[in-house]
């Protein structure tokens, strides 16, 4: 595996494996990572010639008053990782490469960036659609893998791509979780033990709905109404959002379950971390 911080020499490898035939994988990430990564690296590895790992803390997503400073970095032990699972170029930019003096385009994708995190995270999706673009261009790749973990960034990502008619595939995979159900997130290095425990009640709240809704259409305010009780019971978590949208679009939806396919997705703050998950509600 190589090492390539330089944006104009991994581009310029890029183009030589393009202008050879070999195909692309690309995953990016902010680092510290865990099997969730390495899900979408083996799956790269499986699926192309070449696999590239970016890891960049980018900046330009965090807010102001956001973990910026804070957000956990391991490098040594990312490149072991990523390269046990496959990965032939580690790139990671300083943020002075991707973003130069004078740095001033931005890809803004408008609607579906309004809502969920979006709504509680301004400018969040607009760092994040310009990284990627901007990544997406340096490596061009044939095929880019998400989490479905962040599921408003695939949906994001998708209309960025078909918009913008960037040419690559952009393939989601399953959110990997630890044994007792939290969703793996590079953020949960920072909770206390205790404030891990009272965590838990987010994935405990999301299968409770999603068992409830099964067969059963209910009002999203019942549904809203059933998750803020289930959450009450951890008097130390705090509700940022819980929204029932359309899986697509990301608009908001009267009722959900049943026939009625939806996302139900949430935030909650526990322990000072900001912690994200979601669910299939309906067929
Ligand atoms: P991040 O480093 O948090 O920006 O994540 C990089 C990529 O890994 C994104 O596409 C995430 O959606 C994905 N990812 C993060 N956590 C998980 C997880 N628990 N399962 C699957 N994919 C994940």
């Amino acid at each position: 595996m190589k090492t390539v911080t330089d944006p104009k020499a991994v581009q310029a490898w890029a183009l030589t494996e393009k202008r050879a035939g070999r195909t692309i994988g690309f995953v990016p990430t902010m680092g510290f990572l865990h099997e969730g990564h390495l899900s979408l690296v083996r799956r790269a590895r499986a699926e192309n010639a070449n696999v590239v790992v970016s890891i960049f803390v980018n900046p330009l997503q965090f807010g102001p008053t956001e973990d910026l400073a804070v957000y956990p970095r391991d490098a040594g032990g990312d490149a072991a990782k990523v390269e046990g699972a496959g990965c032939d170029v580690l790139f990671m930019p300083e943020p002075s490469a991707m973003y130069a003096e004078g740095f001033q385009t931005h890809v803004d994708v408008s609607r579906l960036s309004q809502g969920m995190c979006g709504a509680h995270r301004p400018g969040h999706f607009r760092g994040v659609a310009t990284v990627v673009a901007k990544l997406f261009n340096l490596i061009q790749p044939d095929r880019a893998y998400f989490g479905d973990k962040d599921y408003q960034q695939v949906q994001v990502i998708r209309q960025m791509v078909e918009d913008l008619a960037f040419p690559l595939a952009v393939i989601a995979l399953p959110t990997v979780r630890d044994a007792d159900g939290l969703a793996m997130s590079s953020r949960n290095v920072r909770l206390s033990d205790r404030a891990r425990q009272a965590a838990l009640i987010l994935p405990e709240a999301l299968k409770m709905l999603q068992a409830r809704c099964r067969r059963e259409t209910l009002l999203s305010t019942t549904i809203r109404e059933e998750f803020k009780a289930v959450l009450a019971r951890q008097p130390e978590v705090e509700l940022e959002y819980v929204e029932i949208v359309e899986p697509q679009t990301l608009s908001a939806l009267t009722q959900a379950g049943g026939r009625v396919s939806a996302v139900l997705a949430a935030a909650i703050r526990v322990g000072g971390v900001r912690l994200i998950d979601h669910c299939r509600l309906g067929d």
